[in-house]
């Protein structure tokens, strides 16, 4: 028998519910003017010049937090942060699935990570592949995620909006009806990523309303921050609560939080509000141009900063790319996607070199016999 646990926490580990966690030097509540609890040197280290480093970090460091949650409109109590959203899907699986029973969705073909963390973690992994609209893209299968989610005991289920690689977003009301569907059973995870590259708003609007719905926002794409490893969860304060209780003690390094506060000022804001410009008016070039190549059988529309192409010949594509200096990723591995490259957006000169190289492939290709039964 499973212990009665009040609304959320009902989808958390029955052995984590009452899980305290580490209690850091940081936790405690105390004043003082000589800290000697933590074991730290009471001396600076001699590259650590202006003495940052010495002690352990605060471990949601408050600038940082401040300025995350004025980024995406969000309370305090709603936002939790990690190394990079990697962080937050493992602890999303860690917190919620027990090894061996409780299952985690996922939407292929879509990012490697959340299988990863399933399978570390012992959860089973249910598949619900996203369906090929000839218009819209790779998107979900709303009734084929609620039925397998409920068949097969998913306590999470991933959607990636929008999707890489894919690119295609997820309408907020499709979002809202599947957490409402699945309110009692799973938690629904949007991970926007590529959000800020969307004409989709955030679904943290819809926080409010659906208790299990969770967003995992990062600085590493649309921010420029890869390096820094900084990423959010955001969810009703009880996860939270929970999800920094399963955190590592420190997760955000003193110089790393002063780099995220310095990229949210507000002169940096408004450069990374450019650049994203930049991206969406280049991706849009770049898809009008590759659409018209003879070797490229189809373009996948995006919402993200980058492309899912399908080619005649995707070896050939990929190997001319290279041999011109262009590392693109090769996603034949994937289910679905044998003949298939995703290109990110680079610079207006790095697309130009992408489609000049592509151009020539295409011009030394012999004409197709056949124009017939392309991807299927
Ligand atoms: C790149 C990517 C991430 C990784 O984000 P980090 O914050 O760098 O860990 C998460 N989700 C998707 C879909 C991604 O493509």
């Amino acid at each position: 028998m499973s212990v009665e646990a009040p609304g959320i926490l009902a989808l958390v580990r029955e052995d984590l519910r009452d899980f305290a966690g580490y209690s850091s030097a940081r936790s405690a509540r105390l004043q003082g003017e000589i800290w000697l609890n933590a074991n730290e040197s009471a001396w600076a280290n001699a590259a650590d010049v202006d003495a940052a480093c010495r002690r352990y970090p605060d471990p949601q460091p408050a600038d940082l937090r401040d300025a995350l949650c004025a980024l995406y409109g969000v309370r305090t109590d709603q936002l939790l942060v990690g190394r990079g959203s990697d962080e937050a899907i493992d602890l999303l699986v860690r917190a919620t699935c027990t090894p061996g029973r409780d299952a985690v969705l996922v939407t292929p073909p879509v990012f490697g990570m959340y299988a990863v963390s399933a399978r570390l973690q012992g959860a089973p992994l249910v598949d619900a592949p996203l369906r090929d609209d000839p218009r819209e893209g790779l998107v979900p299968d709303f009734e084929a995620i609620e039925r397998a989610a409920l068949a097969r005991g998913a306590r999470l289920v991933f959607l990636c909006s929008p999707s890489n690689p894919g690119g295609a977003a997820i309408p907020l009301d499709a979002v809202a009806t599947l957490a409402r569907r699945l309110a009692d059973h799973a938690l629904v995870v949007v991970d926007e990523a590529y959000g800020e590259f969307s004409d989709v708003p955030s679904a943290t609007s819809l926080l409010g309303d659906l208790p299990n719905l969770v967003v995992l926002r990062t600085l590493s794409k649309a921010h420029a921050l890869a390096a820094a490893r900084i990423g959010v969860a955001i969810a009703a304060p009880e996860l939270i609560s929970v999800l920094r209780r399963c955190q590592a003690p420190y997760p955000v390094p003193d110089p790393v939080a002063r780099l995220g506060v310095a990229a949210l000022s507000p002169d940096a804001l408004a450069r990374t509000r450019a650049r994203i410009d930049q991206v969406r008016i280049e991706r849009a070039r770049l898809f009008d141009a590759l659409s018209r190549l003879r070797c490229v059988r189809r373009v996948y529309p995006s919402q993200g900063n980058f492309l899912l192409v399908r080619f005649e010949d995707a070896d050939a594509a990929f190997a001319a790319l290279l041999a011109a200096g262009v590392v693109v990723r090769d996603q034949r591995a994937a289910p679905s996607l044998g003949d298939a490259l995703r290109i990110t957006v680079g610079t207006p000169a790095q697309n130009d070199r992408v489609l000049e190289t592509l151009a020539t492939l295409a011009a030394a290709r012999p004409a197709p016999i056949s124009t017939a039964g392309g991807a299927g």
